[in-house]
């Protein structure tokens, strides 16, 4: 299903809560000792959030990994891509040019051409890029950012021993430190995704789960235990053609819940 018309929007609600604190980094590392090296990625008015770019990138990867492995067998006949390294259709691929050329020439001059040819190269991406987007698709779902829940923010500034580089042990005297969001702290969380089919719809479940199970990280410095969040409270909704009228005059109604288990 492309996203040229609509046939089906879900949106995922609930809180996202900081298992163990969180660092996700603003990528302003300063050179001032004085102030913080790594500080965390906050909104104009100071806060910090999870961005959804962030969120959504986290859980691609996540899902390549897991998909490629034990969870293959789970979505579709098609073995997921690694995007940045070998996508599914690669535009730099002289195979592959020739292959869209081929397309092309074939639907030429014919009524809904580029529709078709869409069609083609829709069927030729792995599930993931189907949802998550591609060179040549736009992504099927979206997650704003996690904007704090309660207007108490809880930022910690962790010292650390830095690692000599050369040795690999904790160098004499010299310490970094970092910010991190406390654990225990509550965002928002808020999710859509358009125009889903069975195959998509799986991966869809795949994502609240993961998300659910408490065992998600984003940010980095996971490998020292940061970053692990949890869904909590979601609820989902699925609207289609037949609830869009009530949907667009009156927002969302219990009737629209969709159970994901
Ligand atoms: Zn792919």
């Amino acid at each position: 299903m492309l996203l040229d018309k609509f046939h089906n929007r879900y949106i995922v609600k609930g809180t996202i809560v900081a298992e163990t604190p969180i660092h996700i980094g603003a990528g302003n590392e300063s050179i001032d000792p004085v102030e913080t090296d790594n500080a965390v990625i906050k909104d104009k008015d100071g806060k910090p959030y999870i961005p959804g770019s962030s969120l959504k990138g986290a859980l691609r990867s996540w899902l390549e990994t897991f998909l490629r492995g034990s969870g293959s067998k789970l979505v579709g006949e098609k073995k997921p891509c690694l995007i940045v390294d070998k996508p599914c259709i690669d535009p730099s691929d002289k195979e592959i040019k020739k292959w869209l050329e081929e397309i092309k020439e074939k639907y030429e001059g014919k009524d809904d051409a580029d529709r078709f040819v869409a069609e083609e190269i829709y069927r030729k991406l792995c599930p993931i890029c189907r949802v998550f987007g591609s060179h040549y698709f736009a992504s099927k779902i979206t997650i704003n950012d996690c904007r704090l829940k309660d207007e108490k923010t809880y930022i910690e500034t962790r010292d650390r021993v830095a690692i000599d580089r050369d040795t690999g042990t904790a160098s004499q005297g010299k310490k970094y430190d970092f910010e991190q969001v406390a654990a225990g702290t509550k965002f928002d969380f808020y999710m859509t995704a358009d125009n889903l089919d069975e195959e998509n719809e799986k991966i869809l479940k795949i994502i609240i789960k993961v998300l659910e199970s408490g065992n998600f990280t984003v940010g980095g410095k996971t490998s020292i235990g940061l970053g692990r969040i949890k869904l909590c409270d979601a609820k989902v909704y699925r609207i289609d053609q037949n609830s869009l009228e009530s949907y667009l005059f009156n927002g969302l109604s219990e009737e629209m819940g969709w159970q994901y288990v």
